[in-house]
């Protein structure tokens, strides 16, 4: 069932351009760096990049994998970029983040999935920025466990790795991936470093029900998950999967509570959020966890 426009008005952009924003926009432009944040076209950038949250997308811009709902471009990559932590730290250092999320797109066709360039710019985010808090937004790796292992050892401050959706639905939004896989990627992160947090998300307004929500949310509990972030999908062009429902403010907010029951230290939700939303605080609250 498709949801016909216009869209609600509680999906609306803030367009609050202050100092930080255009000097952050200036600096990424002149590293040829990639950022989530504008490639994305995330609703929250100008709130993000003027707390100095900022996520990064390393190993280009090309992805292996044609998940229906994203709007990054598929094809056979090229790129390996041996300087690209380096670049990213100094952007990171420039910028004076407080907290840098580090993501990338599937790299299917590396042998380690792109698990060395991960944990080669967290280390290199923590030699410039000792401060500041690095997140990690993983692709799956195809389930390799060494490759986990890589980026487990450079033991950044949140592991993230997105569920994205329920169950049912997962091969329908994301062919190449499996739900079963992305949590025993969650488990293993824990038992590898019990002590770093581990987080995940899911879009919803994909089709899902609410039993199914909940019971994602069940089962990332079971594999010691700590932070959950729920958001409303956006369908980015006419070519990716439709809107099926767009859920109001109460519903996330009483997700929210059904999350908090269920023993996540932190929980954001909230038709805009994304998966970075906010998450400088999510250190903090994981932290006390
Ligand atoms: Fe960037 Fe994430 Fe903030 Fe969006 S939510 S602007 S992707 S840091
Ligand atoms: Fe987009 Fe990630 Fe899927 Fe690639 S793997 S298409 S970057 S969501």
């Amino acid at each position: 069932k498709r949801v016909k426009e216009p869209k609600p008005d509680w999906i609306r952009i803030k367009l609050t351009t202050g100092d930080n924003y255009q000097e952050m926009k200036t600096m990424m432009r002149s590293k040829t760096l990639h950022t989530v944040c504008e490639e994305a076209r995330c609703p929250n950038i100008y709130e993000c990049w003027a707390n100095r949250t900022a996520t990064f997308m390393i190993l280009g811009d090309i992805c292996t994998r044609a998940c229906r709902f994203c709007a990054v471009n598929t094809g056979l990559p090229t790129e390996l970029d041996l300087q690209e932590p380096e670049r990213v730290a100094e952007a990171a250092e420039q910028m004076n983040l407080q907290h840098c999320v580090i993501t990338s797109v599937a790299r299917d066709d590396l042998k380690d999935g792109g698990a060395t360039i991960f944990a080669e710019t967290v280390k290199a985010v923590r030699r410039r920025l000792p401060l500041c808090s690095v997140e990690v937004l993983i692709p799956d790796f195809l389930g390799d466990r060494e490759s986990l292992k890589i980026v487990m050892d450079a033991k950044p401050d949140i592991l993230n790795h997105n569920i994205e959706t329920v169950e049912r639905l997962s091969d329908k939004v994301r062919a190449k991936a499996k739900y079963k896989r992305s949590l025993e990627l969650l488990a293993r992160a824990k038992e590898m470093q019990p002590n770093i947090p581990t987080k995940s998300s899911i879009m919803l307004g994909v089709g899902e029900e609410y039993q199914e929500i909940l019971q994602t949310m069940d089962d990332l509990r079971a594999v010691d998950c700590d932070i959950m972030t729920i958001g409303q999908y956006l369908q980015p062009s006419e070519k990716h999967l439709f809107v099926e429902k767009y859920y109001p403010p109460e519903e996330f907010a009483a997700l929210k509570q059904e999350g908090l029951k269920r023993g996540f230290s932190h929980v954001e939700s909230g038709p805009m959020v994304r998966s970075s939303y906010h998450a400088h605080e999510q250190v903090k609250s994981a932290a006390k966890h």
